[in-house]
C-alpha cells in the first residue's frame, strides 16, 4: 500500500486558469485520491502588480465544475490555515529572518539602478548575466553603514556556489544540476512580501506537503527549493515536474492563445470557458487525464474511480504531449449519449435557457424536451449544439423564406402543393399523435401516390423546422404536437400556393 499522500494545487490569481494548469492540478488530486490522502487548495497571491480581481474566482469555480475537490483551502480552512499566501506574511518574515541569522541568506541593499548598471556591465563584458552577490560578502560594519544611510533590502539565498544538486523527480527521475549556474534568489522583497521561492518552501513543509506536483516548468527552481529545505534542516517533498502540453500540431508549448485544429476550429486554452462552450465535466476529466498519463495501451473511456484506482505518477509520460484536439468533441459526445434522457435534459437546460432566451422554470415544465431529448441526443458534441437543432420547438412562426425550399429534389412546386396537401389531410386525419402511427400513416401516403418517401418527408420537415437538417421527423412532429404542426403545414402550403399563382 502507498502511504496516504497530500498533495497541493497552488494557482496564482494573475489570470484565469491555463488547461494545462487544471491537468497539473488533476494529476495531483488523482494521486492525493488514489493514496487516500489530502488534495490542499492554496493561493500563491503574492504578486500583486500581477493580480487579476476576477481570476480566483474563477479558478475556483473551474476546479469545482471539473469535480477536483479539495479538503483544505482557502474557502474552507483547515489546519494549516491560512490557505492564501497574503495572509501568511508573518511566516515568510520570520523565515527569512531565520535564514538570514543562521548565514543561509542575506540582506542585498542594491537599488534598481545599481543592478541595472551591473547588468549593463555584465552584458558590455559578455560576462554571465546575474546578481554578482556583491551584497553577499559585505563586512559588518558596510552593512552597519548601508543600513545607517537607510537603505531597504531585499533577502537573498545564499546558495552554495560549487558541487551539483540532484533532484529526484518521480516522473523524470534524477535531474542533477550545476550549483554554480545558479543565482543567489531574492526570498524576500523589500516590500516585505515573499518571492515564490520562499514562500512555496514554507508553505509546503508548513503544510506538510509530502508530493510536490507541478508544471515542469518549475523544475528550474526545484534546486533553489532543495537548498531552502536543507537550510532549514527541514524533511524534503517528493517531487514531480508534470509534462508541458504541445499545441494539437504537436510544433510548440500551447501558450495562453486559443488553440486551432487541423479542421481550423477553436478550443479554448482556458478552462472556465470549457462549461461555456458545452463541455461535459466528466468528459473533460478523461481527457485531460490521458494528456501524458494513460489507463492501459487501449482504453480510452474511463470514469473518475477507475482513474484513481489506476492511477500513479510513476506511469505519466515525462516527454511533452501534444493536446489531442480531435479526440476532445468526440470523447464529449459519448459521454453525453450516456447521460439518461433526464440527466440529459437537465443538463441541456441552462444552455438552451441561455441561447434561446427561455426561463429555467419553463424549460424544465416543457414536456416536448423529453420527447426530443432521445432523438437529438446521438447528434450531439456539445450541449450547445442543441440550441440551434430544436430552436423550431419555441418559434412562433416558422420563417420558410424562400418558398421554393418546400420543393423537393425532382419534384415540381406544383406537384409539392398536391403532396402538402395530401400530407395536412392524412396528419388530420390520424388517430393517434405518436411515431409509430405517423411513420404508417406518412409511408402509406407516399405509396399511395407513388412518391419516394423523401418527397413526403423533406416539405414536412422543412414547413415544421424551416430546416433541412433537423431532429428525426417523427420525434420532431411528436414533439411540435398535432395542432403546431398542422397550423405550420398549413401556412406553408398557402406560401407555396401564393408563390405558385406569382408566377
Ligand atoms: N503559483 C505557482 C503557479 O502559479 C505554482 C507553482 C507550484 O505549484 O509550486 O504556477
Amino acid at each position: 500500500m502507498t502511504p496516504p499522500a497530500r498533495t497541493r494545487f497552488a494557482p496564482s490569481p494573475t489570470g484565469y486558469l491555463h488547461i494545462g494548469a487544471a491537468r497539473t492540478a488533476l494529476f495531483a488530486w488523482l494521486y492525493a485520491r488514489h493514496t487516500g490522502g489530502q488534495f490542499i487548495l492554496r493561493i500563491e497571491d503574492t504578486d500583486r502588480k500581477r493580480y487579476v480581481p476576477d481570476a480566483l474566482e474563477k479558478i475556483i469555480d473551474g476546479l469545482q465544475w471539473l469535480g477536483l475537490d479539495w479538503d483544505e483551502g482557502p474557502d474552507i480552512g483547515g489546519p494549516h490555515a491560512p490557505y492564501t499566501q497574503s495572509e501568511r506574511l508573518p511566516k515568510y518574515q520570520e523565515a527569512a529572518d531565520w535564514l538570514v541569522a543562521h548565514g543561509h541568506a542575506y540582506r542585498c541593499y542594491c537599488t534598481p539602478d545599481e543592478l541595472a548598471e551591473m547588468r549593463e556591465k555584465q552584458q558590455a563584458n559578455k560576462e554571465k548575466i546575474g546578481y554578482d552577490r556583491r551584497c553577499r560578502w559585505l563586512t559588518p560594519e558596510e552593512r552597519a553603514a548601508k543600513e545607517a544611510e537607510g537603505r531597504s533590502w531585499v533577502v537573498r539565498l545564499a546558495v552554495p556556489t560549487e558541487g551539483d544538486i540532484t533532484i529526484d523527480d518521480l516522473i523524470r527521475g534524477p535531474v542533477t544540476f550545476n550549483n554554480a549556474e545558479l543565482q543567489d534568489a531574492v526570498l524576500l522583497k523589500a516590500d516585505g512580501y515573499p518571492t515564490y521561492h520562499l514562500a512555496v518552501v514554507v508553505d509546503d513543509h508548513d503544510m506538510a506537503i509530502t508530493h510536490v506536483i507541478r508544471g515542469e516548468e518549475w523544475i528550474s527552481s526545484a534546486p533553489l527549493h532543495v537548498h531552502l529545505y536543507r537550510a532549514f534542516g527541514w524533511e524534503m517533498p517528493l517531487f514531480a515536474h508534470t509534462p508541458s502540453i504541445l499545441k494539437p500540431s504537436g510544433k510548440g508549448k500551447i501558450s495562453k492563445r486559443d488553440l486551432q485544429t487541423p479542421e481550423g476550429a477553436v478550443i479554448p486554452v482556458m478552462l472556465h470557458l470549457y462549461p461555456e462552450m458545452g463541455y461535459l465535466p466528466e468528459a473533460l476529466f478523461n481527457f485531460l487525464s490521458g494528456i501524458g498519463w494513460s489507463l492501459d495501451d487501449h482504453t480510452e473511456i474511463y470514469d473518475r474511480e477507475t482513474a484513481i484506482k489506476h492511477f500513479d505518477l510513476k506511469d505519466i509520460n515525462p516527454g511533452p504531449a501534444r493536446f489531442p484536439a480531435e479526440k476532445l468533441e468526440w470523447m464529449n459526445g459519448v459521454y453525453i449519449r450516456m447521460l439518461s434522457i433526464d440527466e440529459l435534459v437537465q443538463r441541456l437546460i441552462p444552455y438552451l435557457s441561455r441561447d434561446l432566451g427561455i426561463p429555467e422554470e419553463a424549460l424544465a415544465r416543457d414536456q416536448r424536451l423529453r420527447i426530443i431529448a432521445p432523438a437529438i441526443q446521438e447528434r450531439l458534441k456539445k450541449l450547445t449544439d442543441a440550441a440551434p437543432l430544436i430552436d423550431f420547438l419555441y418559434a412562433d412562426e416558422i420563417d420558410i423564406g424562400d418558398p421554393r425550399l418546400l420543393t423537393p429534389r425532382k419534384t415540381t412546386p406544383e406537384q409539392t402543393v398536391d403532396i402538402l396537401t395530401g400530407i395536412i389531410a392524412t396528419l388530420e386525419q390520424v388517430e393517434s399523435w405518436d411515431e409509430e402511427t405517423l411513420e404508417t400513416a406518412l409511408r402509406g401516403l407516399a405509396q399511395e401516390k407513388g412518391l419516394k418517401a423523401g418527397q413526403v418527408f423533406s416539405p414536412i420537415r422543412q414547413a415544421v423546422t424551416g430546416k433541412k437538417v433537423a431532429p428525426p421527423l417523427f420525434a420532431t412532429l411528436v414533439a411540435v404536437g398535432r395542432e403546431t404542426s398542422l397550423r405550420r403545414l398549413n401556412d406553408a402550403l398557402n406560401l407555396l400556393k401564393r408563390s405558385v399563382r406569382e408566377q
